[in-house]
């Protein structure tokens, strides 16, 4: 097996273990995993439109730092099933203290042991943003681990950078698969290389492709992240249908759908006030899906919409057989007067909607008519209000 990285150069060599640590995100698919933080941060961490890591640091954590962390959690198990017969609930403060001193087991990772084992114990999930740049044969000593104490495991994912996986062979790709890794996200984000370039994404439409087309031919889950808006005013069209045209040949597992938000520690929230970039309206971009969703053909992938910051959550299905149902939604919702647009505009993103029929309710849209009239918000200010929420729940 040739085995090739783009895994940065300054590795620590003698860093004490500094405990049990977790990364500050996951896919809202992940909330039942066990989070394993082998890296910190992003490698990479030009991406204009990403506000995660910026003023951080990138690191590999040593490979064995990993496996305490591990460790913690395997004793934490043993003590749950052995000292508590299974129940979490009977867990006291006061004797918990004292046994997790005897064991040297830290607080932090008994939660995230009670979490999962709580959860059934299924899945784990890798962190931070880029797990597959580490060496190859590092990452399969992880997984090894993993499988070795908990052979039940059902899925072990990562984030990956398409760049990085460009750049792996296929053989290293198969190889981790047979070793448990069996779900990979990518942050496509877009398919038009114009707008790749202008938000530093650091891949071209044709090596996210091939990375996409080599994960799937290993026969290891995919899921695409697309980002709704991400090409603004001038280059949505674009965006939407070079993206298409990427997932088209890709045929991932899952598309999955993340609306653009500008924080304002972003590089892209310059480029906005000064001009450069112009943002889409909330209604610009269900257009763009419904052009988006138009052109996906010829797959078979799951559309997912599992992410707070989208104005549409209904939007989900299979391809192609819903592919109709998916487009009803998005002309519903382009269809509605503007004052009912507004309405659940606000509601959704105030947390009261997720369905179009939720305006119906009579308590949850009391509530929302009564905030549109507090804020004075119309159809001249909604969007800029709207990034205003939505930067909240980044
Ligand atoms: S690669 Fe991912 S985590 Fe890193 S800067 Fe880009 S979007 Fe953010």
């Amino acid at each position: 097996m040739k085995i090739e990285n783009d895994i940065p150069n300054k590795e620590k060599e003698e860093e004490p273990y500094l405990g049990f640590e977790q990364g500050p995100i996951r896919p809202p698919s992940e909330a039942f995993s066990l989070l394993i933080r082998i890296t910190r941060n992003c490698p990479w961490n030009r991406c204009a439109f990403c506000p995660v890591y910026k003023g951080s640091h990138f690191s590999i954590r040593p490979v064995e730092h990993v496996l305490k962390d591990i460790d913690q959690i395997v004793r934490s198990i043993s003590l749950i099933d052995l000292r508590f017969g299974g129940d979490v609930y009977a867990v006291d403060k006061t004797t918990l203290k004292a046994l997790l001193e005897d064991t040297g087991i830290e607080m932090q990772a008994f939660i995230s042991a009670i979490n999962w084992y709580s959860a059934g114990m299924r899945s784990v999930f890798l962190q931070d943003a880029n797990s597959l740049v580490l060496p190859t044969e590092q990452l399969l000593i992880v997984l090894n681990r993993l499988l070795q104490c908990f052979p039940h495991i059902q899925r072990i994912t990562s984030y990956a950078r398409a760049q990085t996986i460009y750049k792996k062979s296929l053989d290293e790709m198969i190889h981790l698969k047979e070793h448990g890794l069996n779900r990979i996200h990518i942050g496509l984000e877009s398919g038009s290389d114009k707008v790749l370039k202008f938000m530093k994404k650091g891949v071209t439409k044709e090596q996210h492709i091939e990375a996409g087309q080599k994960v799937m031919k290993a026969g290891i889950e995919l899921s695409e992240y697309y980002m709704p808006g991400l090409g603004g005013k001038d280059l949505w069209k674009e965006h939407a249908l070079e993206s298409a045209d990427a997932l088209n040949q890709i045929n991932p597992t899952f598309i999955r759908l993340r609306t653009l938000a500008i924080p304002s520690n972003t590089p892209l929230f310059e480029e906005w006030t000064s001009g450069n970039f112009k943002k889409c309206t909330d209604e610009e971009i269900i257009r763009e899906l419904v052009c988006f969703i138009e052109h996906l053909e010829g797959i078979n992938s799951i559309l997912k919409s599992d992410h707070i910051l989208n104005l549409l959550p209904e939007v989900e299905g299979k391809f192609p057989e819903e592919k109709g149902k998916m487009l009803v939604v998005l002309h519903d919702f382009i269809n509605l007067p503007e004052y009912e647009k507004l309405v659940f505009q606000v509601g959704r993103r105030l947390g009261l909607f997720e369905r179009l029929s939720d305006r119906m309710n009579f308590q949850k849209r009391a509530i929302v008519e009564q905030i549109i009239q507090q804020y004075s918000i119309c159809s001249d200010n909604v969007d800029d209000i709207i990034n205003q929420f939505m930067c909240q729940m980044l």
